[in-house]
């Protein structure tokens, strides 16, 4: 089986530069963008250039550079918005939904960095919700 990349969505559209984003960071095969719809005051999103639908489909079939860059240009992001732990910033939520029961809407693998406020815990009516 093999991972089908649906080319029109809109993350694919942002990097072929047909609509605009709000860049925060671009590196050789990852781009970071704020999102369009933020839920914290803090609300960014880390995509590969390459096309890989979701998380597994990227550790499955990225190459090395691209992993190491993707990896390394989300922790850029958390340096350059201020929210790392313990190097003065309150800390932050990565969050990258997967497939249907993960609710994902675009199709091509993202990472949520969310910060800015306390983010409440991981899940709705998950352990320890009050
Ligand atoms: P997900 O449910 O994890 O697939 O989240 C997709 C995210 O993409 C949502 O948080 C949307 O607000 C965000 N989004 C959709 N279109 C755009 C866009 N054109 N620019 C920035 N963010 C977008």
């Amino acid at each position: 089986m093999s991972y089908a990349y649906d080319d029109q969505n809109v993350f694919a559209r942002i990097l072929r530069g047909e609509i605009p984003c709000t860049k925060v960071l671009e590196t050789e095969h990852s781009l970071a963008f704020r999102d369009i719809a933020p839920q914290a005051p803090e609300h960014v999103l880390v995509i590969p250039k390459g096309a890989y639908v979701t998380f597994d489909h990227f550790a499955n079939e990225a190459s090395d550079a691209e992993i190491a860059d993707y990896t390394r240009a989300i922790g850029t992001v958390c340096e350059m918005l201020g929210i790392r732990p313990g190097m003065g910033g309150g800390g932050y939520r990565l969050i990258s939904n997967s497939g249907r029961e993960g609710v994902q809407d675009v199709p091509h693998l993202h990472v949520h960095v969310l910060a800015g406020k306390p983010l409440g815990r991981m899940l709705p009516g998950g352990k320890d919700t009050p």
